[in-house]
Order: structure tokens, then C-alpha cells, then sequence
């Protein structure tokens, strides 16, 4: 089976780990920090503080924020569920925006849902395309919105050359095994902001700020959401690989691109000339006629060794905010999650594993192409 996606792990990331694992420290010692530095230089940020997790990242992020009881939250629905429900653990309400063709939420709606109750706009790069971030900054600024971006895909796209991680006011980056790069689990927040991060190093560490000798004091509640240093030095040495990741994960996803140019029955995500995308999955999106094949062709795909999966289900059709919040539907994203399917595309990958899913997504599609949704 060819997975959508993959880590990428060899000798270098290995000794990295294990010159940890015979050391004195495992946790709390220089290569965290080492590692945070790394990803500032890459990034091109003033900050960067990691978790345990992108969701405690998220959730630390919206804390310090400020998010709050009864506080509005203005997100896109096509994410991992995480996004939203670490805002609701803080007892705030999502406000849902439609999102785009491409997954990416359509930053002309956000304006209208602003409301007395807003407190931040929560954009999601879908795949890793980089959403439109300097529009969005603009809403934000005029109406004193803080801007967080979950940009779990997207760890190396950038806008206009610029890293995404340099536009919002915090960014979260997940380094889950399958997310561009990987520390197992884990998660970052960058931001250029000093108070910020000040709060989300106390945040992740039970609140507890060490003073002199045995003398320390808890300023905040806090949590333990710290990452391990030997996971800190596995991701230090996959930052060191992850430009030719990307640079594969390119090269499959143009391939793709070619094969897939002007096809009648599916449409793929475009990336704009000003952007570049991480490309952490390869979304192709069906047309309405083959929405209800959609299973078969899945399970085609899967009969076939190509690991096909689906990203995501809207999260207001989860059963958990339909009874929270009640029944909702957005037109686009209800579209996208019956048109999306996620096609492998990652750094383990050969060409020729390109080609063979390409073939067989082609010729799997086309079977089903004049079956039409009346039978
Ligand atoms: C993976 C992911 C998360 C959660 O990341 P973890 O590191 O697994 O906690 C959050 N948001 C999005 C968009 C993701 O893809």
C-alpha cells in the first residue's frame, strides 16, 4: 500500500535520537531549545515555543489569546476536528466561514460574521496552500482581532517568498509522524510578539517560572505540554532534511499536475504563482456526477495498494457539535467533503509510484465517469 502520506526517517535522524537517549538529560535540557532556534532561522520568526502537540499548541495559543467563555471564533469547518474544539474547551463558540474551491476558507465571507462577541480569526492552509493571510490580517487588524493560523499542513510554504509563520499573530505547526516533517508527536507555535511567548513558555510548563536557587513561583495555570529532548533532536534533524522533502513532495505533486491538467471529471488544488505549498497532501476534487462513486472509487484506489483517505469531514456534521451547537450546513464545504479525495503524495514516494497512482486514479475515475447519481 502507498499511504497518503509518510515520514521519512534514516540514519541521521536515528543517531540524532539515540546520542539523546545516552545523555543525562530526556527531557529539559539544551536541545528543545537548540531545536527552537532552528526553526526561528528557518521560519524567518523572533519566537518559537514547542508542545507536546499542535493541539495543545492550539490550545495554549487561544489561552494566551485570551479566548474565552462566550468569545466568537471564526474558522474553517474543512479541518482536523482539533482546530475547533480547542477553542470550545475554552467554552467559546466556533463561527464557522464557507471555504473555497481549493479547501482554503473564503476570506470575502469573514467580514459579515464579525459580530461584538468576535475575538479571533482562525484560518486553516489547507494541504499546506497558504491561505489569502495578508487579506485576512487586514480584516483582523481593522476590527482588533487577533489572528491565529493553523498551519499543521503547511511547515514551509511561503507567500510572496515569506514563510508562512511571519503573517499571523501566532502560528501552530503540528509535527505529528505524517505532517511535513516530524517529531513523532509535536507541536510549535511561533509568533514575533515577546508577551506572547513569555506566556506560552509558562503555559507549557505548569506556569511555574524557576527564580533563584529553590525559589520558583507559579505567575498562570499551566500545563505539562512539553516536548522531549530527544523528540526535540529528532525534529532539529528532519529541519535539516526538510527542504529536500519539500523539494520531492514538489516534484510529485507537479508531476501529478501534468497527468491530472484539464481533466473533465476532477479538479486539483491550484497553487498561485505567488505562493509555494508544503504539498502535504495532494487533494483532487470529483465532480458532482461522481460524488455517490465516491465510495467505490475509494475502495477501488484501496483495492488497488493506494492509500486514499478523505480530509475532512465539515466539523460541524461531528456529532459532538451538531448536539453542542445544533444542526448547520455550509454549501461549499458540505460540496467539498462529498468531491474530496487525498491522493498520496509525500517524500518516500519514487516517480514511478507517481505514475502508477496517477494510471490507476485515471483509469479507476473514468469507469465511473458516465454512471451518474440518478441510479
Ligand atoms: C494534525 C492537525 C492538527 C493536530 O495536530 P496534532 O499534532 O496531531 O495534535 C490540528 N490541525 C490540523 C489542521 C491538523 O492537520
Amino acid at each position: 500500500m502507498i499511504p497518503y502520506s509518510r515520514q521519512s526517517v534514516d540514519e541521521s535522524d536515528i543517531l540524532a535520537v539515540t546520542e539523546v537517549l545516552r545523555s543525562s538529560h530526556l527531557t529539559q535540557g539544551k536541545k528543545v531549545e537548540a531545536y527552537e532556534e532552528a526553526v526561528c532561522k528557518y521560519i524567518g520568526c523572533k519566537y518559537a515555543c514547542t508542545f507536546n502537540s499542535a493541539t495543545s499548541a492550539l490550545l495554549a495559543a487561544y489561552t494566551i489569546a485570551g479566548v474565552a467563555k462566550d468569545d466568537e471564533i471564526i474558522t474553517s469547518p474543512i479541518s482536523f476536528v482539533a482546530t475547533s474544539n480547542m477553542f470550545v474547551t475554552l467554552e467559546a463558540v466556533p463561527v464557522w466561514a464557507d471555504v473555497k474551491l481549493d479547501g482554503n476558507i473564503d476570506e470575502r465571507f469573514i467580514e459579515r460574521l464579525i459580530t461584538s462577541k468576535t475575538k479571533a480569526i482562525v484560518p486553516i492552509d489547507f494541504a499546506g496552500k497558504p491561505v489569502e493571510i495578508k487579506k485576512i490580517k487586514e480584516i483582523a487588524q481593522k476590527h482588533n482581532l487577533v489572528l491565529i493560523e493553523d498551519a499543521s499542513h503547511a511547515f514551509g510554504s511561503t507567500i510572496d517568498g515569506k514563510k508562512v509563520g511571519t503573517y499571523a499573530d501566532m502560528t501552530i505547526f503540528s509535527t505529528h509522524a505524517i505532517k511535513p516533517f516530524t517529531t513523532g508527536e509535536g507541536g510549535i507555535v511561533v509568533t514575533d510578539n515577546s508577551r506572547y511567548i513569555q506566556k506560552l513558555r509558562l503555559f507549557r510548563s505548569h506556569g511555574v517560572q524557576k527564580r533563584e536557587n529553590w525559589n520558583s513561583d507559579m505567575l498562570m495555570m499551566g500545563y505539562n505540554f512539553r516536548l522531549s529532548e530527544f523528540a526535540a533532536a529528532l525534529g532539529y534533524s528532519q529541519l535539516n532534511r526538510l527542504d529536500d522533502f519539500l523539494k520531492k513532495r514538489a516534484e510529485i505533486a507537479e508531476y501529478y499536475d501534468e497527468r491530472f491538467k484539464n481533466n473533465k471529471l476532477f479538479a486539483t488544488q491550484k497553487i498561485e504563482s505567488y505562493q509555494h505549498s508544503s504539498r502535504h497532501l495532494y487533494p483532487i476534487i470529483l465532480r458532482p456526477e461522481l460524488h455517490c462513486s465516491k465510495e467505490d472509487i475509494f475502495k477501488q484506489l484501496q483495492e488497488r495498494g493506494i492509500g486514499v483517505q478523505v480530509h475532512y469531514k465539515p466539523i460541524y456534521q461531528n456529532s459532538f457539535y451538531k448536539e453542542r451547537f445544533g444542526e448547520f450546513s455550509l454549501h461549499v464545504s458540505s460540496d467539498f467533503y462529498r468531491s474530496e479525495l487525498s491522493i498520496p503524495c509525500h517524500q518516500e514516494m519514487s516517480l514511478d509510484d507517481a505514475k502508477y497512482v496517477a494510471d490507476n486514479v485515471l483509469d479507476t475515475i473514468n469507469r465511473y465517469a458516465y454512471r451518474g447519481c440518478s441510479f
